[in-house]
């Protein structure tokens, strides 16, 4: 029976039965991976950490049948990024992204730098109190996770007509992203995509770039309101057009959030004073 050891992130996780654990991991070298937990939840022995959403854990584990949930037998915490389930901000951002990963990769893929985007992620969201432009950086890890997962869309070229989209053509000068075909349209065949919204240069600028972004360059990086509100739409679309469905953690996400991105979050609003399988990640 193969063996298989590695790091790997908690994205998801279930109770099953009296002690069984199912639970999906994104690991370094194998990406998405379903697995179960025997009696993790009466072993502290071969799972001394909780197993809890956001771990970075090390695991040892089986695979019987390639199609089969891989068996974990050992499961040792190496960072638990307690802070992320401590903060509400964090926790409702943080499970947001847990969502798009777990919906939104392959299983068995490998895709090492999603991985260490999720280390900066989790790194970041563990600090939220001392981090300024908070939302300008949750744009930038939403730009940079659709681009890991190969969801970029076309952005030389009308997907209609084909024409080229730059400044120097006065009829691909204009941006509209159409939600029906996944990609940029040109004005003049706006019409046929009643849907399709209008996207400024600086947001394709950002789209472009953000594959390029580490740690210290997220950290200089600020862009206007215009092009935050357009960058989390045009995500969020890319989202619902390749995953086929809605994200429940964005809903409960933005019911945090007013028009303006300021987090309405009471003083005494907790992780804990919110039902956590509303959000589709447990
Ligand atoms: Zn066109």
């Amino acid at each position: 029976m193969p063996r298989v050891k590695d790091n790997a992130f908690i994205v998801h996780k279930t109770d099953y039965g009296e002690s069984d654990i199912i639970i999906t991991l994104f690991s370094a070298s194998r990406g998405k991976i379903s697995c179960i937990a025997k009696g993790a939840n009466r072993s502290r022995k071969r799972f001394p950490g909780s197993l809890e959403l956001f771990e970075k854990v090390s695991f040892n584990g089986s695979i019987k049948h390639p199609l089969a949930l891989t068996r974990i037998d050992e499961c040792q915490l190496l960072k638990p990024y307690l802070a992320i389930q401590e903060e509400l901000k964090s926790y409702l951002n943080g499970c947001y992204f847990l969502e798009i990963v777990n919906r939104c990769s392959a299983e068995r893929q490998s895709n090492p730098e999603l991985f260490e985007l999720l280390d900066d992620l989790f790194t970041f969201l563990s600090d939220v109190p001392h981090n300024r432009n908070f939302n300008c950086r949750i744009r930038l890890f939403e730009l940079q996770i659709i681009t890991l997962l190969g969801f970029k869309p076309e952005l030389s070229h009308c997907l209609d007509c084909g024409i080229k989209l730059d400044n120097d053509n006065p009829r691909g000068r204009f941006f509209n992203f159409s939600p029906q075909t996944g990609g940029l349209v040109c004005n003049h065949c706006r019409p046929r995509h009643p849907a399709a919204f209008n996207v400024s240069q600086g947001t394709i600028n950002l789209l472009n770039q953000a594959h390029m972004l580490d740690n210290k360059l997220r950290n200089k990086v600020n862009f206007t309101p215009q092009v935050e509100a357009e960058s989390a739409r045009l995500c969020r679309a890319l989202l619902s057009w390749h995953s086929g469905c809605s994200f429940k953690s964005l809903k409960i996400l933005e019911r945090y959030i007013d028009n303006n991105g300021i987090y309405k979050i009471a003083a005494n609003t907790t992780t804990n004073s919110i039902n956590s399988n509303k959000y589709g990640v447990r």
